[in-house]
């Protein structure tokens, strides 16, 4: 296993979600009865997914998928395989999809999968064999009108296509909806691809401005040169930042001067790490995450951040490209050093906001332009920034428990208008 790989899982992502759903609740003044309704997944599937391997023999995987809510739409989020996955971060991660939809104020509920597996020890017949078991296991839940997978952490298109194409099967014709995240040629959007980057672009530029920051010349740091990392990182390099430093599941990497972006993807995609880019050093993963700089960007997995590292931050701005990068720890700390964070179900809520697109592209057989895709995701961010930013001030609380607060309560309001749970 690479060095870097076994993240922190010290902090339970499900307990540090609820204790968050607590703190915005409490500032709402929501109704005990609400909160016994929304707070908790709606459902929860555990499959045990046998596949044969290339030696020949059968191994079985677990996999999850949970729908935590479907007050405002159907579930929407997506699918990890990962050797870290288990119940438990899967229902956080359908939770935080859920008040993430309803920031950015589309029409979705939130759910989210996962298999525990370790896909890069695997060959790809494995993982496509994979793939299918698990989708034809969670094909009760899923639909275009009920659950929409997407790709997350080691997965990507392929996987989607895999999963429609199994899901298709069995009604007998194509069925695009039923994911995004697909490739173009099976009804893909334009733009999905680099969604969640270009969406944290936004934030951060939203960020910069109410900071004062100027984005010419800011130092950028990011931890998961991924799909969410690399994008947000081209954008920022592309409008002048530097980044000087990235780092991926086996190095970090550091260039005072700021790394040449669109080479490393190239040597990333090529070589498959960014360990070894002509003219970095490498460094270790606690000093890139201390690095002085203006943005630093946690765009990998979980508890990057926690009690133990939140006091050596010496950026300005933390943009959450990840998941949860935070621990609720890990937020006091940077609260009290005057950090601003931009919470993940605002900051890397470009990705499934450009699933909404690709969804409703699928369902009217109608296709956009990327420049459409662009500018109404640029509109969203800006404003689900802006609506964010002005809880964040008027009710003295920190971004995130803002960004909670309008989730929440645009749910709250949904359960309550429908009626629901008289
Ligand atoms: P990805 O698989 O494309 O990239 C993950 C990157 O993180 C890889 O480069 C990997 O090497 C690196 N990594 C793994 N462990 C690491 C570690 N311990 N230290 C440093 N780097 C490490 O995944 P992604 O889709 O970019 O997802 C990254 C994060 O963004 C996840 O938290 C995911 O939930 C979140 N996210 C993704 C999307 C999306 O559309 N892809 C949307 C919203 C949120």
């Amino acid at each position: 296993m690479p060095v870097l790989e076994a993240t922190k899982v010290s902090r339970n992502a499900y307990e540090a979600a609820l204790l968050n759903f607590d703190l915005a609740a409490d500032k709402l003044h929501l109704e005990p009865d609400v909160r016994e309704i929304i707070k908790y997944p709606e459902r929860v599937l555990h499959v045990s997914l046998p596949v044969r391997l290339s030696d020949g023999h059968i191994h079985r995987f677990e996999g999850y998928r949970v729908q935590h809510s479907t007050a405002r739409g159907p579930a929407k989020g997506g699918i990890r395989f990962h050797p870290n996955v288990t119940l438990d971060e899967v229902k956080a991660l359908a939770t935080w999809m859920t008040w993430k939809c309803a920031v950015v104020n589309i029409p979705f509920g939130g759910g989210k999968g996962g298999v525990t597996c370790s896909p890069k020890d695997m060959s790809i017949e494995e993982v496509e064999r994979l793939t299918r078991r698990y989708a034809a296991s969670i094909l009760p839940l899923i639909g275009p009108e009920q659950d929409i997978p997407a790709p997350d952490v080691y997965t990507n298109s392929q996987t989607m296509a895999w999963i429609m194409d199994t899901y298709s099967m069995t009604k007998g014709y194509p069925v695009p909806g039923v994911v995004t995240g697909k490739p173009i040629s099976l009804g893909g959007s334009l733009g999905r691809n680099e969604a969640t980057g270009r969406g944290v672009f936004y934030t951060v530029l939203a960020a910069c401005g109410q900071l004062f920051i100027p984005i010419k010349g800011a130092r950028v740091v990011v931890q998961g040169f991924g799909n969410a990392g690399s994008v947000a990182a081209h954008l920022l390099d592309s409008n002048q930042a530097y980044v000087i430093a990235v780092s991926d599941s086996r190095a970090c990497i550091y260039n005072k001067n700021g790394l040449d972006i669109p080479k490393l993807m190239l040597y990333k995609d090529k070589t498959g790490q960014v360990l070894g880019f002509p003219g970095s050093t490498e460094i270790q993963p606690a000093e890139l995450l201390a690095l002085e700089c203006e943005i630093l960007i946690p765009a990998a997995l979980e508890n990057a951040i926690d009690e133990e590292n939140a006091s050596s931050i010496r950026a300005k701005i933390v943009a959450e490209a990840a998941n949860g990068p935070v621990t609720p720890e890990g937020d006091t700390i940077l609260e009290s050093k005057g950090v601003f964070v931009i919470p993940d179900i605002l900051c890397n809520a470009g990705g499934v906001t450009v699933s909404y697109f690709e969804w409703v592209q699928d369902t009217q057989h109608l296709f956009w332009e990327a420049q459409d895709v662009y500018s109404r995701l640029e509109r969203i961010m800006k404003t689900s920034f802006a609506e964010v930013l002005k809880i964040h001030l008027e009710h003295k609380v920190s971004m995130r428990v803002a960004a909670n607060m309008l989730g929440i309560g645009r749910v709250a309001e949904a359960v309550k208008l429908r009626g629901l749970y008289p």
